[in-house]
């Protein structure tokens, strides 16, 4: 790790999440932006696994030698890319090197992202041995045109069998993550997708907008042939007309709207990606992995031969001035239906929030899109769906 010989900002008996980034998908999705690569072949996957678990060592040493003692993890997420795909003996080595590298606590949180189409149950026993005690499966939508309008590989069944195969294994913590603003997605077809999910119980919703990114094969389609609504203000009222059914249908069904895109059950939070909503620590390795540790913001680049190779892959490092700490705090604690509390703004930075920020505040508060109490400030629904003006203005 880089980081060793910072002033450390990280108090060492503070845990942290570890974030593990697994990078190959079975096929390439066309709206997809992340760090995946398609078709690996498995010299590659393996060589990956191995690298992955002598940067796992290193960082587990890191720790040792800055803080005297072995980092506290509390929770450990496998995303990518589809980690499903790693065989059981990659998964468990991979599992096992986290427990010998770091502290982590009884009762942390385990995730693993999976794909419907390439999780296996095999695949998910030997994650539930390793410790995963959550499934965050990339349902989309419970649709299958709209499945296939967006390249997936799975169907709706699909999604079924891996959640029973998930139960069946000991998982019974599961994320479905869904998409709002397929092409060909209506409000009848997202309350259908809705209803089906909603009948197999998760304990937890995520509903994220589609965004057209550039470079991908949906971007140089355009909008028109995806058949979006085309230009900002149009697609901005289809989205928010999508996003108001999916949150009174999911509320009502006794979830907590607790962040912009995520629902939960009571008690069934994400605790890793609080992690990250809330600005603690968190350490990513793997490429395309982001990290805010020991003060440190930093990002490994999506270089793999050169990750392979054992190579140093940091990029973007930068330490956050008390400006930027302070901006990435509102931006990320008005995310949260918590909101953000007056007296840990002012304990952190010294300065009143309410204060320092009437003339954007007050207006904000008559027009419904803020509430003030019991010491905090929140978004409301309404205020979620502009957010992004909002916190522009706040910052
Ligand atoms: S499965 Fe997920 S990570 Fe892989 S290509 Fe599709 S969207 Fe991207």
């Amino acid at each position: 790790m880089t980081v060793t010989g910072e002033i450390c900002t990280q108090s060492p008996d503070e845990p942290f999440g570890l974030y593990l980034h697994i990078p190959f998908c079975r096929s390439k999705c066309p709206y997809c932006d992340f760090c995946s690569f398609p078709h690996p072949d498995a010299g590659t996957v393996d060589s990956y696994v191995h690298e992955m678990i002598r940067r796992i060592r290193a960082a587990g040493e890191a720790h040792i030698a800055h803080h005297g003692a072995p980092g506290l993890v509390d929770t450990v997420y496998i995303g990518g890319g589809t980690p499903t795909l790693l065989t059981p003996a990659q998964a468990e080595r991979l599992t096992g090197a986290v427990r010998a590298a770091f502290s982590v606590l009884p009762g942390a949180e385990w995730t693993v992202e999976g794909n419907p189409a390439t999780a296996s149950r095999e695949a998910l026993a030997a994650w539930r041995a390793g410790g995963v005690n959550r499934l965050s499966l990339g349902a989309q939508s419970a649709v299958d045109r709209e499945l296939k309008a967006l390249g997936r590989l799975h169907s709706w069944e699909d999604v079924c069998r891996t959640v029973a195969d998930a139960r069946a294994v000991g998982i019974g913590n599961i994320n479905l993550d869904f998409m709002l603003g397929i092409p060909g997605q209506t409000a009848p077809s997202l309350g259908q997708t809705l209803d089906r999910a909603l009948a197999l119980a998760p304990s937890h919703l995520s509903a994220y907008c589609l965004t057209i990114e550039e470079g991908t094969p949906f971007a140089r389609r355009g909008r028109a042939a995806l058949g979006l609504p085309a230009g900002e203000e149009a697609a901005g009222e289809a989205a928010a007309a999508l996003y108001e059914e999916a949150e009174t249908r999911i509320r009502r069904a006794g979830y907590e709207h607790y962040e912009i895109s995520n629902y939960a059950l009571p008690g069934f939070r994400s605790r890793h990606n609080l992690h990250t909503w809330q600005d603690r620590a968190y350490l990513g390795l793997g490429v395309g992995a982001y990290s805010y540790y020991e003060g440190v913001r930093f990002g490994q680049s999506r270089d793999l031969p050169a990750f392979l190779r054992g190579e140093d892959i940091t990029v973007d490092r930068y330490v956050p001035d008390l400006a930027g700490q302070r901006e990435e705090y509102i931006m990320l604690n008005l995310r949260l239906s918590d909101g953000l509390s007056e007296a840990d703004f002012a304990a952190r930075f010294g300065e009143d929030f309410w204060e320092s920020r009437q003339s954007v505040c007050r207006p904000l508060l008559a027009g419904g899109f803020m509430v003030r109490s019991g010491g905090r400030v929140r978004l409301t629904e309404a205020g979620w769906l502009v957010s992004n003006t909002i916190l522009a203005d706040l910052i």
